[in-house]
């Protein structure tokens, strides 16, 4: 019985080849369809088994990004809640693995009364139920628009049930209530001096002989497409030639929104979906590629971290600081610098490798490889001046450098690093609480955080009682806090309860400060984070004083 409850969707899809922005493209159609004032839903599915990222490496799936409600996700998610104004949960993000889960959970229950269970209809159904979840409103609020994007690329064994479902679901919502949109690459090839259409066309017919007509297809390309070339995909794709819309490669990827909103996506869309167009206001875009054209000054970060090597691993972090420069319209240069190659260094030589930059943030990381190289940087950003963030692991290593080098704690340690240690100045406080929850003893999601007035931190966010995202099962050991008090290191944010150390500084530095949670994953383009909005500033402002940099700089709101 199809139904007809008001629902729309919006399917995305990719072909060719992996990595062409997908993730990107889901998110920037959601932000041109909130800037006409719509209410959009976001949900990714990935294919692998894993049930979620949570223990995937950094190296192999770039980052983990953490919802409010503690959900472990992909970093699509983090690209969603940065060009929306959603807050994802979740419901948001399910894996193959997390549907299999629930498939054989339901099997050894006897849920399905003896049925041979299969693919199709009990794999399909799982996916459309938690389609559904998401367009009903279960997360954040019904939707108007449910964009559902497909992880993996088509012709992928494991996304062919994602692919069925969406395909079934079209069939039961109503045509006209969904809408199918694809992305390809149509490559340059320099030595015919053209671009090729041949891929796109092959894409575009494997995913029509499982039963799935795009009904729009986006072009990523190095360059825009001549109309003829629009012409013979739409001919070959069986579109219409304004369905074929060129996504081409950008300084920016806030760029993308405004450069897709240009050719008519979201109005075409929303035409396709019978609904009509309320007007947009793409003003707060245009803004921010004006501050990104036209900067008044630069900003030269070094992060200094253990996953260098793969920029995704840091996705967030790195975003969080463009947000910050951004807002404060300066050009952001980010230094990545390996923090292994900063061990066994003589200091001189880890003040030459870091005498460049402005300010110097440590990241959050797991196990001990790199932790001495960081221990380096963050002792030089402590003796020389030069503004300081530690997040997470960043913060822990900052508490462990000022227990060894300002309080005389030779062995201070995290007993991460060195269980053994008996200056345990980061230790698993959970486990000693004996708090178990899934996932072992890990601090996951939102947590409350109060800051002492008149601390940096508080100044950064203008008011004391902060919610924060978290992840990790290490806490500083508030045993040691009149010793670090004493040498000048002091708690400027903790949980309501007193139990938990949330953030550190040191006041006589020009601006030194650790966070025990991950600031990265709430901020957004039009929202940048607080902390690092002053963290930024802070490093601006070095560079002012010593003559380096240009106009004075604030940080002001983009228009809305
Ligand atoms: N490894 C540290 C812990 O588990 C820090 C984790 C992190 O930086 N996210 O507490």
């Amino acid at each position: 019985m199809p139904e007809r409850d008001g629902s729309r969707y919006i399917f995305v899809t990719g072909g060719v080849v992996s990595s062409l922005g997908k993730g990107l493209a889901a998110a920037s159609i959601a932000a041109l369809l909130e800037s006409r004032g719509l209410k959009v839903a976001l949900l990714k599915f990935d294919p692998y088994l894993n049930v979620d990222p949570g223990t995937m490496s950094p190296f192999q799936h770039g980052e983990v990004f953490v919802t409010d409600d503690g959900a472990e996700t992909d970093l699509d998610l983090g690209h969603y809640e940065r060009f929306t104004s959603g807050t994802l949960s979740r419901l948001n993000n399910v894996t193959a693995g997390r549907i299999y889960e629930t498939i054989l959970a339901k099997e050894r229950r006897g849920d399905y009364l003896g049925k041979t269970v299969q693919v199709i209809p009990h794999v399909t159904n799982e996916i459309k139920d938690a389609i559904r979840r998401v367009s009903s409103g279960a997360g954040d609020g019904r939707p108007d628009i449910t964009i559902v994007e497909i992880g993996g690329t088509v012709g992928d064994i494991e996304s062919l049930p994602f692919l069925e479902a969406i395909r079934q679901m079209r069939q039961e919502v109503g045509r006209e209530n969904a809408l199918f949109i694809h992305l390809t690459l149509v490559p340059f090839i320099a030595a015919a001096g053209e671009l090729k259409t041949k891929p796109t066309q092959q894409s575009v017919r494997d995913l029509r002989a499982i039963g799935i007509q795009a009904d729009i297809v986006l072009c990523r390309t190095d360059r825009f497409l001549s109309s003829e070339l629009r012409a013979k995909i739409a001919l070959f794709c069986n579109v219409a030639e304004e369905a074929v819309i060129t996504a081409k490669d950008a300084a920016s990827i806030y760029q993308v929104p405004v450069l897709l909103g240009e050719q008519g996506l979201d109005e075409l869309a929303l035409r396709y979906l019978h609904m009509p167009a309320p007007p947009s206001n793409l003003r707060p875009w245009h803004a921010i590629i004006d501050r990104f054209e036209h900067p008044q000054g630069e900003v030269r970060i070094a992060v200094v971290g253990k996953y260098i090597e793969y920029e995704d691993s840091y996705k967030s972090l790195k975003e969080a600081l463009v947000h910050a420069a951004l807002s404060q319209r300066l050009r952001l240069h980010v230094d990545w610098v390996e923090s292994e190659g900063l061990e066994q260094q003589p200091p001189t030589a880890v003040a030459a490798r870091l005498a460049a930059a402005d300010g110097i943030l440590v990241p959050g990381g797991f196990g001990a490889r790199g932790i001495e190289g960081m221990l380096a940087a963050i002792r030089y950003a402590r003796e020389s001046g030069t503004p300081f963030f530690g997040i997470c692991l960043g913060m822990q290593c900052a508490v462990i450098e000022f227990a060894r080098n300002a309080c005389g704690l030779a062995q201070a340690n995290s007993s991460e690093f060195d269980p053994a240690t008996p200056q345990r100045v980061i230790y698993k406080l959970r486990e000693l609480l004996g708090v178990e929850e899934m996932g072992g003893t890990m601090r996951l999601g939102s947590w409350p955080c109060v800051l002492q007035p008149g601390s940096r931190a508080a100044a950064a966010y203008g008011r004391q009682e902060i919610h924060e995202r978290h992840r990790h099962r290490y806490e500083m050991n508030r045993d040691f806090e009149p010793q670090l008090n004493a040498a000048g290191m002091t708690v400027s944010g903790r949980s309501p309860d007193e139990v938990y150390v949330e953030v550190v500084e040191i006041a006589s530095h020009p601006w030194f400060l650790g966070c025990q949670f991950h600031p990265e994953f709430k901020s957004r383009l039009l929202a940048p984070h607080p902390l690092f909005v002053a963290f930024v500033a802070a490093a601006h402002a070095r560079t002012v004083a010593a003559g380096g940099g240009a106009s004075q700089c604030s940080s002001s709101p983009v228009p809305a």
